[in-house]
Parts: structure tokens; C-alpha cells; sequence
């Protein structure tokens, strides 16, 4: 007897094997994708035809909120990323055959024409989300990212809500800062140096912000940038070598860490908390305490790695290879999938069961 997926219970999912895990949640990311795409088509069809009139709505967001219960931030988003995609055809495809993800699909269609849409294509399979988003909003339409801004990140827009007593700690703290610091601050600039004085352990002033600014252009590795100001910044090219050594000293920790930018390196891991320097090739196999053979790691990937689920090789930075447990590459997203129980289970057989809308009975339209 075949299986109703939706149905499946969490508890009956617990007793399925890895593999059919994987499937499913494949089957179903891609799915989530196809028919977030024909919901935009159809509210297309519904803004065109001027169906919603029958519903006595405005247009077809009006009518996705009050007929089918949408926010109205959901409906404009699947009409506008359907009108966008009318313009893509290779998107398109790739949306129907639920191969993109749904979150990088909708910011891409902004910017991509049929010149780049491949290449955006391209892009989605090896990007994370946020360094989709990060790219379209620094490219305009029929734009494609260049190498300077695949590495560069863009300006960042910080929100944060609080509650009106901490707001009142948060504005009374401000008003207390600007006259320490004899200026008017906005909030950008005070945030910036309170955790300049959490960097420095101390008080911070323009020279101190100035030096802590351009470490932060270390961090980030803006060669370019760095070069083009007057300072030194010897650090980042000398390799700190203590090979026989069991552990890597204090500098080449921070070295490695910053050559890793303060973040697990296992590729999609966003862990930037407890980190560990981990030898690729363990110390006790030989392994040498030297930069190419160190790699920034969180304790649950470090764990993975000494439980023999996760396989690291090569040399660090840019020659590594991660493999899980069965050898399989894990920079490249699994390819996703349409579930095509969904249909028959959604009911539908294919076969042509509307009707148009002068030929339907009045007093169905009304139900
Ligand atoms: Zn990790």
C-alpha cells in the first residue's frame, strides 16, 4: 500500500533510515519551491483575468490575503517573483523542477536577465543564502557579480527590537556616552565603540579606532584596501612557524582564526562561537603545527571530525577537500527534487476539471 508522506508522523519519521530522511526533505524543499511558484503564477493569472472582481477585492494581493489567508508580505512576494520569472525562462524551469531554492530563487529574479540567469543559476547552487542576498544587493539588474564582490561583503543594516525599559537603558547609556566622548554619537557610532572598548579591554579614542578599524580590514582580508593605506600591517603575510610543537602558540591561533574569518570552515557551518584550531593531519600522525595544516573548526564539526563523520583533507586554505562519512564532496548542494506524491495527493489527476468563469453557476461563485 503506497504511503501518504504528509501524513507521516514525526514519530514515524524517527523510525525511517538516513537515506529516506534525505529524500523526503529533498522532495520537499523542492516542491516547497514549485509550488510557491505556480501559487505566484496563479495570483498572476488571477491580477490579469481580474478574477478577484468576483471576490470583490482590489487585486490579486487583496485577494490572496482574504481568500487564501496570505500575509500581505508573502503575496506580494510570490507575484512578484512570478512576474519576474515570466521575463527568465531558465529560472523558470529550474523553479518548476523544483532544482533552486525557494529564499535564493526570490533574490536573484531581481537582478538576473536572460544574459545571466544561468550564471545566477550557477551561483545559487554554490552560495549559501545570505551570500545570495549579500550579491544581489550590490549588483543592479543584468549585472553579475564580479570576483571583487563575490569576496566583498556588502554595508550591513543591523535591527534589533527591545523592550521599553531596555530602550530606556539603551537611550539614558547614550546620552552618558556623547558627553564622555564630547559629541553627539548616533547609535551606529556608539555601538561601534563599545565593543572597540570590549576589543582594546579599555578605553578607545580616535587613534585607538583608527588601528582597531584597520585590524578588522585584516580580518576581513582586504588586501586592496589594506595596501592602500600608508600602515604597515606585517602580520598577515608572515607564517608563525612552531611545526614540532603540540599546540599552535597564542598568535598562530589568532592567525589561523583570522585567516578563517572567526568561523567553523566546514563549508555551510554558520558557528562562529567555541571554536578550535584542529590539524588536519593529527599531531599524532605526524601532522605539523603550521598554517597549512590547521583549520578553524566548531566543537560539534571538531567532534564530527574524531567520530569519523566528517572527513577533512588537503591543505589549508584553499586546497581542502570535506567529505562526509560516504565520501560524498559537501560543498556541492544535493540537487532537489519534486515530490510528485504531492499531487495525487493534493487530489489532482491531471485532468481538466475548471471551468471558465462565465460558464460556472452563480451560487458557486458565491460559496
Ligand atoms: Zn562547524
Amino acid at each position: 500500500m503506497e504511503i501518504d508522506p504528509v501524513s507521516l508522523t514525526l514519530k514515524e519519521m524517527l523510525r525511517m533510515d538516513s537515506l529516506a530522511l534525505h529524500n523526503l526533505a529533498k522532495k520537499t524543499a523542492g516542491s516547497l519551491t514549485r509550488y510557491r511558484a505556480l501559487c505566484g503564477r496563479l495570483l498572476l493569472a488571477i491580477q490579469r483575468t481580474g478574477a478577484y472582481l468576483e471576490h470583490g477585492c482590489s487585486g490579486a494581493v487583496h485577494y490572496a490575503i482574504l481568500q487564501l489567508g496570505m500575509p500581505v508580505r508573502e503575496a506580494r512576494q510570490l507575484k512578484r517573483v512570478a512576474r519576474e520569472l515570466e521575463a527568465l525562462p531558465f529560472l523558470r524551469l529550474r523553479a518548476n523542477l523544483g532544482e533552486i531554492d525557494w529564499s535564493k530563487l526570490r533574490e536573484v529574479v531581481r537582478v538576473a536577465t536572460v544574459d545571466t540567469e544561468q550564471r545566477w543559476a550557477e551561483l545559487c547552487k554554490t552560495c549559501t543564502y545570505a551570500e545570495i542576498e549579500a550579491l544581489v544587493a550590490c549588483c543592479r539588474p543584468g549585472e553579475l557579480p564580479s570576483e571583487e564582490l563575490l569576496r566583498r561583503p556588502p554595508r550591513t543594516e543591523l535591527r534589533c527590537s527591545f523592550d521599553p525599559e531596555q530602550m530606556a537603558v539603551i537611550e539614558r547609556g547614550l546620552q552618558i556616552l556623547c558627553q564622555r566622548e564630547g559629541r553627539v554619537l548616533s547609535i551606529g557610532q556608539a555601538i561601534e565603540l563599545l565593543f572597540a572598548q570590549v576589543i582594546a579591554d579599555g578605553g578607545v579614542d580616535e587613534k585607538r579606532l583608527r588601528k582597531l578599524r584597520l585590524e578588522a580590514l585584516k580580518d576581513l582580508r582586504w588586501t586592496d584596501v589594506i595596501n592602500a593605506e600608508t600602515e604597515t600591517l606585517p602580520d598577515t603575510k608572515i607564517e608563525i612557524v612552531n611545526p614540532k610543537s603540540r599546540f599552535p602558540t597564542p598568535a598562530q591561533r589568532r592567525q589561523v582564526l583570522r585567516r578563517d574569518g572567526y568561523c567553523c570552515a566546514v563549508p555551510g557551518c554558520p558557528n562562529t562561537i567555541w571554536l578550535d584550531v584542529h590539524h588536519i593531519v593529527y599531531f599524532a600522525s605526524g601532522g605539523l603545527t603550521k598554517s597549512d595544516n590547521l583549520l578553524t573548526l566548531c566543537t560539534k564539526c571538531h567532534r564530527n571530525v574524531h567520530e569519523n563523520e566528517l572527513k577533512i583533507s588537503g591543505d589549508a586554505p584553499d586546497a581542502l577537500v570535506f567529505r562526509n562519512r560516504f565520501g560524498k564532496d559537501l560543498r556541492y548542494q544535493r540537487t532537489l527534487d519534486v515530490a510528485f506524491w504531492l499531487d495525487i495527493w493534493c487530489g489532482w489527476r491531471g485532468e481538466r476539471r475548471y471551468q471558465r468563469a462565465h460558464e460556472r453557476a452563480p451560487e458557486r461563485l458565491a460559496a
